[in-house]
């Protein structure tokens, strides 16, 4: 059994993918190791596959949409080889927000193709975008046919409510935690939280976090509900076996 969860991290963007790859597998942390491209894909799976903890997961970043988004053809190809998709959603950030439609576009693609295949996983980017990753969510991916996880939440607590509604779960790093109001946490109920670091783009001390520091989420998030470290981690471990568990 893993010991630790890390449900959004992109391991091939750490100098050493290999090692990274090999330390949290040996540290028993269930990674799900994210792509921002599916031409990543391919060296993803070849390094995960004979791992016990790693899950490489298909993705099309929505901030690399802009340039990138003939590749949604690639990504529909090489979907039927996994179960776990992302990065994928949208970004109406300042910078990103001139391929919006693009990303809509793409996004929309990815939930009715997820949507016919069946069972598969999402870990799935909202920045400033929030309400309309939910709508289409809510529109193209029924809760019996995929299943969503909402990857550094930065919504308000309506938008959280409605997400619980809709299924989604939530991967919940350190960084965000610093900010996130309490009542946006006190509206995702415990049995949909996960934990992520999002390494390499989040720090630990003074270097880039790595899976094994999703323990600094697991120990911030046990102070805030008011429970011990160990009651926490056993919370995320069992949230990660439903999540997981077959419903076909
Ligand atoms: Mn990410």
């Amino acid at each position: 059994m893993p010991n630790l969860v890390d449900f959004h991290c992109h391991l091939d963007l750490y100098p050493d993918f290999e090692r990274a790859v090999e330390r949290c597998d040996a540290a028993g942390v269930f990674t799900l190791t994210v792509t921002t491209t599916p031409k990543a894909w391919r060296r993803n799976a070849d390094l995960t596959a004979p791992t016990k903890h790693v899950r490489a997961a298909l993705g099309l970043h929505p901030q690399l949409v802009a340039d990138r988004a003939s590749e949604i053809t690639l990504w529909e190809k090489l979907l039927p080889e996994t179960r776990y998709v992302g990065e994928v959603g949208l970004d109406a950030g300042p910078r990103f927000y001139a391929s919006f439609d693009a990303q809509k576009k793409a996004f929309g693609r990815v939930l009715d193709v997820c949507a016919e295949a069946g069972d598969k996983i999402l870990s799935v980017h909202s920045v400033r975008a929030a309400k309309i990753v939910l709508d289409m969510i809510e529109a193209r991916l029924p809760p019996d046919r995929g299943r969503v996880v909402l990857h550094w939440f930065t919504g308000s607590a309506s938008d959280a409510r409605r997400a619980v509604d809709l299924g989604c779960y939530f991967s919940i790093n350190e960084a965000m935690l610093d900010k996130m109001k309490p009542a946006v946490l006190a509206s995702i109920p415990r049995e949909r939280m996960l934990t992520e670091t999002d390494g390499p783009f989040t720090r630990a001390d003074s270097r880039a976090a790595e899976p094994i520091d999703a323990g600094r989420a697991l120990k911030t998030l046990a102070r805030l509900l008011g429970t011990t470290e160990p009651e926490a981690g056993g919370m995320v471990m069992a949230n990660l076996r439903h999540l997981l568990a077959r419903t076909a």
